[in-house]
């Protein structure tokens, strides 16, 4: 693999399109100071992609396109290509890792409408990246930070430097420093990582304990969504079974209904059937009664009129039985007003006596008084004849009082007896008319 030759298009000193052919082995480009000699180098570094544009000595991109110079018009694009031969080696390999003998790699910058650069990259054509040219230039170990290029004055620093430092760029031509580099950035990535470790296993640790609790909340949410569960499976149930109730209850009812019409109609027809048949008997019984006048010869006859007569009869006795009826009632009411006066006239007769009795007694013990007034006021020298004489006037007056009471009494007596003698008579009469 070497690079067979570079197309420049307006970059830096290079007005429009220019191409060096680079054969293989050892190629020299002369020239004068300030001819660009040092640009060709530096179109082969903007290709490759360096670190810095400072290494292309750029202060940017836009001082990579080419300024017009004294008497040109300035650019605003300009693009590099470096074509490598890829010939397939005594392996069987290429150096650069694509099936073609030939490599394009193209850069190109261009600045918008308002002066900003806008790089690209093509890779035999096509579309590509900075880090796809850097993986195929790393597999033909033509780093762009390497010493693959020895710029003007290397060597004479090279000369300069210290041992030190000639062993870092002997270590960085061997290839030592690019592995250095890599287990520095090899390490600092563990580090990273070590870090990005005791990281994750602090969450991890959050997360586990959020982990638990989402557990139980979950294991809640599944009891609480279960018990939700059952509980509509439950009321689904209950309505299913209610509703079949109903509908059993509905169906009975429509049942029933249709019995109740059927024996509505059964009666109705029975009660036209009885109409008609009581109909039939009035015709019938009319025409007895016809008959009957025709045998009896109507009221006119004997015998109507002797029934008739009894219709009468049967009247008047019902007219007597009612007044009968209505005597008795009010011989009642009167046997009741009787009886209360009855009942007065044995409380008044209970009253007087009583009253006869206390009477008696007072004149008793007034009798009593006396005599003993009478002991007192006598001298006891008019002796016992004289003391008799009143007392027994006293004796005859109480006996002349007993005879009065006893005939008041009998005469109360004599009164009840009528009383009750009015009774008698009243309702016998009341019984036997
Ligand atoms: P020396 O022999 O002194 O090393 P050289 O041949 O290496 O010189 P270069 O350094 O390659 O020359 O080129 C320098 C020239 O390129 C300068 O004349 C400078 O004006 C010109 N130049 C640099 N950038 C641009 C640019 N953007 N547009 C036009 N010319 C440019
Ligand atoms: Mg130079």
């Amino acid at each position: 693999m070497y690079l067979k030759s570079l197309e420049v298009l307006n970059f830096k000193s290079f007005k429009g399109e220019v191409t060096v052919p680079l054969d293989r082995g050892f190629t020299a480009i002369t020239g004068p100071n300030g001819s660009g000699k040092s640009n060709c180098g530096d179109a082969i570094q903007f290709v490759l992609g360096p670190k810095s544009n400072r290494v292309i000595r750029a202060q940017n991109s836009t001082d990579l396109i080419f300024n017009g110079g004294k008497n040109s018009k300035p650019a605003r694009n300009c693009s590099v290509t470096l074509v490598f031969a890829n010939p397939v080696m005594s392996n069987g390999r290429r150096r650069l890792p694509l099936d073609k003998d030939e490599i394009r790699m193209s850069r190109s910058i261009r600045l918008t409408s308002s002066n900003n650069p806008v790089t690209t990259y093509k890779l035999n054509g096509e579309d590509s990246t900075q880090k796809v040219f850097h993986r195929l230039l790393g597999a033909a170990n033509a780093r762009p930070d390497g010493y693959n290029i020895v710029l003007q004055g290397d060597v004479t620093s090279l000369a300069k430097m210290t041992a030190n430092e000639r062993r870092k760029v002997l270590d960085n031509v061997a290839g030592v420093t690019s592995y250095d580099d890599e287990i520095r950035k090899a390490t600092k990535q563990k580090d990273m990582v070590e870090n990005y470790l005791d990281r994750i296993g602090l969450l991890e640790k959050e997360q586990l304990e959020r982990l638990s609790t989402l557990a139980k909340e979950r294991h809640v949410a599944q009891k609480a969504k279960e018990v939700s569960d059952a509980i509509h499976l439950t009321n689904a149930m209950l309505l299913q079974s209610r509703y079949a109730t109903l509908k059993n209850e509905l169906a009975f009812h429509i049942e029933e209904r249709q019995k109740y019409l059927t024996e509505s109609q059964r009666l109705l027809d029975e009660h036209k059937a009885t109409e008609k048949v009581v109909l039939e008997l009035d015709d019938k019984i009319a025409e007895l009664q016809n008959e009957i006048n025709r045998l009896t010869g109507g009221e006119t006859s004997e015998l109507g009129q002797a029934i008739q007569a009894l219709h009468v009869a049967i009247e008047l006795n019902n007219d007597r039985l009612q007044e009968a009826a209505n005597e008795e009632a009010e011989e009642a009411e009167e046997a009741d007003v009787l009886g209360e006066q009855l009942s007065e006239a044995n409380d008044e007769l209970q009253a007087f006596v009583s009253s006869l009795e206390s009477a008696n007694d007072a004149l008793k013990q007034a009798l009593a008084d006396l005599e003993e007034a009478r002991a007192e006021v006598l001298p006891a020298a008019e002796g016992e004849e004289e003391r008799e004489v009143p007392r027994r006037r006293g004796q005859r007056h109480l006996r002349a009082y007993n005879l009065l009471l006893r005939g008041r009494c009998f005469l109360s007596l004599l009164n009840l007896l009528l009383l009750l003698h009015n009774l008698f008579l009243r309702s016998r009469n009341r019984f036997f008319g």
